[in-house]
């Protein structure tokens, strides 16, 4: 499945325009800030969701655990503290650059 860069879900929005329509494309950045799950173990996972339909919007960790529907939330400078996250973050950031 194709990553879609940050950049174009920024210029996505408000013009209403996807560079390429893909209706289950995921995301790992909302409003430019990076999403992440607290499980409950107290460890936090680096989460990538997609709209499915419009106004129906999923959650899953990098770690492959599926997220509650109300237990994603963005923020920035958060720790991830599950290692298998962590590994694929790196991983994914430098294939990003
Ligand atoms: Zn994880």
């Amino acid at each position: 499945m194709r990553r879609i860069l940050e950049e174009e879900i920024e210029n996505s929005s408000g013009r209403g325009e996807w560079l390429e329509p893909e209706p289950a494309a995921s995301f790992r950045t909302v409003d430019g800030e990076p999403i992440y799950w607290r499980d409950e173990h107290d460890v936090v996972h680096a989460c990538e969701g997609a709209d499915i339909h419009p106004g129906e919007r999923v959650f899953w960790t990098l770690c492959g655990k599926d997220v509650p529907a109300d237990g994603a939330f963005y923020a920035e400078d958060l720790v991830v503290t599950c290692p298998v996250c962590r590994g694929l973050l790196a991983t994914l950031d430098g294939e990003e650059k």
